[in-house]
């Protein structure tokens, strides 16, 4: 009986190890990457709403809510920013690194229909296009539609963004959106005074 239950563990724990074994390979090329996410969990605004966001994807720059994307990252999001916005953010990401300041972003390069979703439900969520267009631009203004704006995931990262951001171009644009920046610095780097929100630019 009790060499019976022996032999049982002992069978029970080299299935264990084979299976570990065989599988953490597999586990870890796929961990880290946005890339192996392509489902898209945005049920919880397709319904009722009418905006069609449940059809945004990858191929819109879309990320959804409480995801972020790396500067690394192999996804339209990242790879149709303008070149010079992308190389300006990975100088100031490796200057940023020295103190352990990582640079992810909660949206990048966005397509006009993505773009024009986003208007549409903030005008639903303040009452108005006008009150809305504080927050959002409508589809064809939008410096992300254009590639040429990123939004700053981590507070860590904007604040440096904020500090040292204009010595490789990249300046806060709006008072009211902390994680938005653009390639807006002079050539001695120093970013132009701030607009108070969305409407004035
Ligand atoms: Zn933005």
């Amino acid at each position: 009986m009790r060499l019976r239950n022996l032999l049982v563990a002992v069978t029970a724990a080299t299935i264990v190890v084979a299976i570990t074994g065989c599988s953490s390979p597999g586990i870890h090329s796929g961990a880290g990457s946005l890339g192996a996410a392509p489902q898209l969990p945005s049920a919880g605004s397709g319904s009722g709403a009418g905006s069609g966001s449940a059809q945004l994807g990858q191929d819109d720059g879309y990320i959804p809510t409480g995801e972020t994307v790396a500067l690394t990252d192999d996804v339209p999001a990242v790879t149709r920013l303008d070149p010079r916005l992308l190389e300006a953010l990975d100088r100031a990401a490796t200057a940023a690194a020295d103190r352990d300041v990582t640079f992810t972003l909660t949206d990048g390069w966005r397509s006009e229909r993505y773009q024009q979703t986003l208007f549409d439900d903030a005008v639903q969520k303040y009452g108005s296009e006008e009150e809305a267009s504080k927050w959002v631009k409508r589809g064809d203004e939008s410096k992300h539609v254009r590639g040429e704006a990123v939004d700053i995931a981590t507070a860590d990262a904007m604040d440096w963004l904020t500090r040292f951001g204009g010595e490789y171009g990249l300046c806060q644009v709006y008072a009211n959106e902390a994680w938005h920046f653009e390639l807006t610095a002079d050539s001695d780097g120093v970013c132009p005074a701030q607009l108070p929100d969305g409407t004035a630019g």
